[in-house]
């Protein structure tokens, strides 16, 4: 087996390793004695120093600081303010400013000239996400010639869209210097193949391989999985005990409608908040009879639209509570702060309905941890938004939503709420399906696979 090499943003060293992608990574760099690469979590003011060498479980890690000027232009900001929002299909929300793109492009090379003296003759390179679409061009400038792979863990938008970042050329052609390039779905995978045929020129040479300047690389939808079996045990486990205990007096004989989403904009929360507005105001019947907890922490708090979003939904809750509220009833209770996943697995278990309807999402891993938590005998029902990737996997059992149909959404949480166990059995059991099967363990293993030794390597693909 190869070494693995992996090179994401943020490394699970220090932490604790919960988490689906922490523990699969985990798992593979451990098995393959691998080296996981990333940054340390730390600003400086002053210059690099070079990066810091640890062990831990049987993975090694080196990890480098960022400078001040590197978080703000690099992480803040081209990656935050530019690629996510564009990548989310926000144009309207993104920022472009050269220099900030020039510090991108200077950390993608800084960190492949700190990689690749460490690089081994048959070690195999996995970079992940989009802090790092031009570091495996940087590497192969720099004479590393070996196996190497990227996966996208955002969306890849029409390429209508993704032309809106003025260096999206200079984007993809990084991406081009990979052997693999991993997509959420299907749908981000046709965006980027539509992308490379239109702009550059590229070839489709059948099973999923292109020749791209010259290369023939692999280009594929791979989504990523939760561990369905942790999530199943953690929901029955004594902090989910403690979770459900907590919320029961809050609940008496209500039915607990939930969210669980970082306070992001591409979340559709302030839509979901509304939506509630809605059916409150179309079905009286139901006031005092639902209880809906929207668990949602800040985050990227430095970045101003998630600042603008915070002041939304305080607004918004505020005002259906005022509007719908009783003096026994607060119909949408909003906590703005994260908790343990175990005490998650509980509150999604006695959940009757989770509402997952973000505006866009490379997968939404909250969706199939509701799924993998529910109690069989009695499951919950999942709304969730045609545009979260997971919808590819859970059309057969979940109700698709589209998020910016406000009357839309309240319908389909009125058919949920009054749905029957039969038809929840039926709708879970072909979601439970898919989210055990198609776990993180076999989404791992489907892109290593992929850049195995036994597989054609890029670079010696003839043109067609
Ligand atoms: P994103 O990666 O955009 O945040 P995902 O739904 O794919 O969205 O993954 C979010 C992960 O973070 C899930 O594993 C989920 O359990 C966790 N998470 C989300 N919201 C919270 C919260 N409020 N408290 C604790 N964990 C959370």
């Amino acid at each position: 087996m190869p070494r693995l090499i992996g090179i994401s943003n943020r490394t699970a060293a220090g932490g604790s390793k919960a988490g689906g992608l922490a523990v699969a990574l985990w798992e593979a760099l451990a098995e393959s004695g691998g080296l996981w690469f990333g940054w340390s979590g730390e600003v400086t003011k002053t210059a690099p120093r070079g990066v810091e060498l640890f062990e831990e479980d049987g993975v090694e890690f080196a990890v480098t600081d960022l400078t001040e000027a590197e978080h703000q232009g690099f992480y803040l900001g081209y990656s935050n303010r530019s690629l996510w929002p564009v990548m989310h299909y926000r144009v309207d929300l993104a920022n472009f400013d050269e220099s900030e793109f020039a510090i991108y492009a200077e950390v993608n090379r800084r960190f492949a000239k700190l990689i690749r003296p460490r690089l081994q003759r048959d070690d195999v390179v996995w970079v992940h996400d989009y802090h790092f679409m031009l570091l495996g061009r940087d590497l192969r400038e720099l004479g590393w010639d070996g196996r190497m792979g990227y996966f996208l863990h955002i969306p890849f938008p029409p390429p209508e869209i993704f032309k809106s970042l003025p260096d999206h050329a200079r984007l993809v052609r990084g991406l081009a210097a990979f052997d693999v390039i991993g997509f959420q779905t299907t749908n981000d995978r046709r965006n980027f193949e539509k992308y490379i045929l239109e702009e550059m020129g590229a070839k489709a040479l059948g099973d999923c391989r292109y020749e791209v300047q010259g290369r023939a690389i692999t280009i594929k939808a791979y989504p990523i999985g939760i561990d369905a079996d942790e999530f199943a045990r953690l929901s029955v486990g004594d902090a989910a005990q403690v979770a459900q205990s907590r919320i029961k007096p809050f609940l008496g004989n209500r039915k607990l409608i939930l969210g669980v989403d970082r306070m992001d904009y591409s979340k559709g929360i302030p839509q979901r908040f509304e939506a509630m507005g809605r059916l409150l105001d179309h079905d009286r019947d139901l006031h005092g009879k639902i209880a809906y907890t929207q668990i949602a922490p800040p985050s990227r708090t430095k970045v101003e639209e998630y600042a603008d979003l915070r002041g939304e939904l305080d607004e918004l809750s505020g005002r259906i509570n005022g509007d719908y509220g009783d003096l026994d009833w607060i119909p949408i209770r909003y906590l703005a702060r994260s908790y343990p996943r175990d005490y998650l697995a509980g509150l999604y278990r006695i959940a009757s309905l989770c509402l997952v309807t973000p505006l866009h999402d490379g997968m939404n891993l909250v969706a199939k941890e509701f799924v993998a938590a529910q109690d069989p005998a009695n499951p919950g029902v999942l709304l969730l938004s045609q545009f979260a990737g997971a919808a590819e996997q859970l059309s057969g059992g979940a109700l698709l939503v589209n998020p910016h149909d406000l009357s839309g959404m309240a319908d389909a949480m009125r058919e949920a709420l009054r749905m029957a166990l039969p038809e929840r059995r039926r709708r879970w059991e072909a979601m439970n399906k898919v989210v055990n099967e198609q776990d993180i363990t076999w989404w791992r293993e489907s892109f290593i696979a992929d850049l195995s030794p036994d597989r054609p390597l890029g670079s010696s693909a003839s043109p067609a």
